[in-house]
């Protein structure tokens, strides 16, 4: 059985977009940054497993997810490239890191307890990758107080330090101030601590903007997935990797002062036509695309009107010939070949006030993702 409305991903895209992405920084074989291809989040809603495999078919040699939980989901589709686990793991169960070979971060003191004290139990020596919190404030060890926790972390029998790395907060901000003084923190941070390993830090904005913080490797989510993170513009060839599509169910005439849909918020006033699509806020449509946003019917870019309901939606298609039950609707990706044609992550996000990653990432569970 498959429902009407249906997630396209374009795995070849995501092999082209990571391929791209690669001869930007300088080729395979030209001493550009490895890339830690950043899947968390069940890949940004696309399916980790699936994007997983196909990642490592294109030549992928690192993958990050958010947990561990995520990470086991990897290893069991038969990932078997390293696994960079990004969330502070003091609360987690860890026995999956060991079990499930992951690489884990230790971005906190009580992360560096837990992770040491069950590499001890198991008898193991455990590589980890480092995390320093230059400015995000979120996790890791602060730049300016790394001294205090190092050495424990260093002299430690049963953990290895394999990498170091950082992350920004103002990437996609071009004006800010702190980017810059996050990489100086971190570069000093490392200088000063005399750690002679890997480093990393840069997402997808970051990577846009400056050579300098590619490091030995770089860590890409949306660039992948085919999405430029705004308001930032590149270069690189890239594809979008998902599209949405579904039919036309049923078309609706309202006459004038006739309204549509809950709270009878949009009112007709002139005879008007209704096309219903099958797709609502449960499929992770959000509410806010009332009023704002547009579907593709017939090549056409028609008004989505009236609340968008947990199951449905209703677009306007008064200005269409004779809209069908069956027709296509085309809700992220082409109908045509026209630039107006295409509506992308980056543009419904823009419409509603939100960030692409949202809307690739709150794709609903009920929607079958097609691999092609
Ligand atoms: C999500 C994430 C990334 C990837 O970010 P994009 O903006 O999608 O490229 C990189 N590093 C860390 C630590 C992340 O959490």
């Amino acid at each position: 059985m498959i429902r009407s409305t249906v997630a396209r991903v374009d795995l070849a895209a995501l092999q082209s977009n990571f391929r791209a992405i690669r001869e930007f920084l300088g080729g395979p074989e030209g001493g550009g940054p490895a890339i830690i291809a950043v899947v968390k989040a069940n890949a940004y809603g696309h399916g980790a497993e699936r994007v997983a495999q196909a990642l490592e078919q294109a030549g992928a040699t690192m993958l990050a997810c958010a947990d561990i939980e995520e990470g086991i989901v990897l290893r069991r589709s038969g990932v078997t490239m390293p696994i960079l686990v990004f969330g502070a793991l003091s609360v987690s169960d860890l026995d999956g890191l060991f079990e499930y070979a992951l690489t884990p971060t230790i971005s906190t003191p009580s992360a560096a307890r837990a992770v040491q004290a069950a590499a001890a139990r198991r008898g193991i020596v455990c590589g980890y990758h480092l995390k320093i919190d230059t400015g995000m404030n979120r996790l890791g060890f602060r730049f300016d107080n790394l001294g205090r926790m190092l050495p424990a972390l260093l002299n430690s029998d049963h953990l290895r330090l394999e990498a170091a790395y950082t992350h920004f907060a103002t990437a996609d901000i071009p004006e800010h101030p702190l980017f810059g003084e996050q990489r100086s923190r971190f570069e000093a941070a490392v200088a000063s601590a005399g750690l002679r390993v890997p480093c990393h830090a840069a997402n997808s904005a970051a990577l846009l903007r400056d050579a300098r913080i590619w490091y030995d490797a770089v860590r890409p989510g949306l660039l992948l997935y085919g999405i430029v993170p705004p308001p930032l513009a590149s270069t690189i060839p890239l594809r979008p990797v998902m599209s949405l599509t579904s039919r036309v169910v049923a078309v609706k005439g309202l006459r004038p002062g006739e309204a549509v849909g809950y709270g009878s918020r949009y009112v007709a006033d002139t005879p008007r036509s209704i096309a219903v699509v099958p797709a609502g806020y449960a499929d992770g449509l959000d509410t806010r695309l009332s009023g704002r946003g547009v579907v593709l019917i017939r090549g056409r870019r028609v008004p989505i009107v009236g609340a968008v309901s947990m199951d449905m939606m209703t677009v306007d298609v008064s200005e269409l010939e004779d809209v069908q039950p069956g027709d296509e609707v085309v809700l992220l990706g082409r109908q045509g070949d026209e630039s107006w044609q295409q509506i992308d992550a980056r543009e419904m996000a823009a419409w509603i006030g939100t960030i692409p990653w949202e809307i690739v990432c709150r794709l609903g569970t009920r929607i079958e993702r097609h691999y092609e």
